[in-house]
């Protein structure tokens, strides 16, 4: 059974037109043949999903955890997705992965979060999967670098494989957020802008880490224009050996599939009202023209004050007058319902390119402004 993701860009618009998102569901893990055929049982009988994953070799961050049942859950699973006739597929992490896999049958196969960051293994998986046509799915990688999952799905498209799409899985950081993995949503949009192509599914299990956060997660992710949802489910969720905590029953995926509310893309949608939209575009052009004009206009001053103060030996970072910036600036943007998470960010961007600018004035020649604070 042979599934290409370019079918399934076709089928999925398709699908999204009549409110279905295209759904690949299963287990984190594999855990035996019956909890295999159950959960693809009752998967198959809500009717909405197109392809059966689960975990059988688990990269599991710290040792001492369930790390899969290997190459027999792989027979398994084909066996189930053969009784209810859906595809399935598996995550590989090495060529001895991928020739088992192959080995199997099995339909479909990923590349991990904790794999897509290593190149080395990445080429090694794309050279075993030279000369086959089996379909790929490639995780972002577990840091927020849109490079290394570019230049993976640039690796697994050299050795050949035409069907590739690409998983958002979110991305992990220190502190600790409502969320498991940091969604960072502008990363899988860069992604789609660079290989508009390549299908992108969003995995809302590991962004949220808990049942709870999964309807608003796929709501958000279909609202961002993903092709699909990725979403583990489990017969009995609190007792999966691996991420209990985000596993949800089959049923239950039905009901949050029921729930989601499906915005249409605008070609083909007729409920647009064109010319307001288009009208309140402009609008919207017309604004970021002048924000960038003022921007620049804001870095001529800099400038100016990049002159003075190398006349009158004073440093570039004033810490007092920063904090003034910060605190007036954030005061202001407060009452216009800008967040202050915004502002804080939009703040240091300017600040550190006018010191930017500053920098080339103060040490002309020397470098080429980079701040390395
Ligand atoms: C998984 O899909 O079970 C998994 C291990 O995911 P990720 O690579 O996104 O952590
Ligand atoms: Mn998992």
């Amino acid at each position: 059974m042979i599934i290409s993701f370019s079918q399934i860009v076709t089928e999925s618009r398709q699908m999204r037109r009549e409110g279905k998102p295209f759904v690949i569901a299963g287990p984190c893990s594999a855990e035996s043949e019956e909890q295999v055929v159950e959960t693809v049982r009752q998967l198959a009988s809500t009717g909405r999903v197109k392809l059966i994953r689960a975990g059988i070799w688990k990269p599991r961050t710290r040792p001492n955890s369930f790390e899969g049942m290997g190459e027999p859950a792989l027979y398994w699973l084909k066996k189930a997705g053969r009784q209810f006739q859906l595809p399935v597929a598996v995550e590989v992490a090495n060529a001895s992965h991928v020739e088992a896999a192959l080995r199997a049958e099995i339909d479909v196969v990923w590349i991990g979060a904790r794999t897509t960051v290593n190149p080395f293994s990445v080429q090694e998986i794309a050279d075993a999967l030279k000369g086959t046509e089996i379909p790929v799915m490639i995780k972002n990688p577990v840091n927020p670098d849109l490079q290394l999952w570019l230049g993976a799905a640039e690796r697994i498209s050299n050795a050949g494989i035409t069907s590739i799409a690409a998983i958002h899985r979110g991305f992990s950081s220190f502190s600790h957020s409502v969320y498991r993995n940091e969604p960072m949503w502008e990363i899988p949009i860069a992604f789609r802008l660079a290989m508009p192509d390549i299908p992108m599914f969003c995995d809302p299990s590991h962004i949220s880490g808990k049942r709870e956060l999964l309807s608003l997660v796929a709501q958000r992710a279909m609202d961002m224009g993903m092709e699909g949802l990725m979403i583990e489910t489990h017969p009995s969720p609190d007792l999966a050996w691996s991420d209990a905590r985000q596993q949800i029953l089959p049923q239950s995926l039905g009901i949050l599939l029921e729930g989601l509310v499906i915005r249409q893309e605008m070609e083909g949608s007729e409920a647009i009202d064109r010319d307001e939209l288009l009208e309140l575009r402009s609008k919207i052009d017309d604004i970021d023209e002048r924000i960038i004009d003022l921007i620049a206009a804001r870095m001529e001053v800099s400038r100016a004050i990049g002159v003075y103060k190398k006349e009158h030996g004073l440093s570039i970072f004033q810490l007092e007058r920063w904090m003034e910036i910060l605190r007036t600036r954030k005061s202001r943007g407060a009452h216009l319902n800008l967040s202050t998470e915004f502002l804080d960010r939009y703040l240091e961007q300017i600040h550190s390119e006018s010191i930017a600018h500053q920098t080339r004035i103060m040490n002309p020649g020397k470098n080429d402004g980079e701040i390395l604070w």
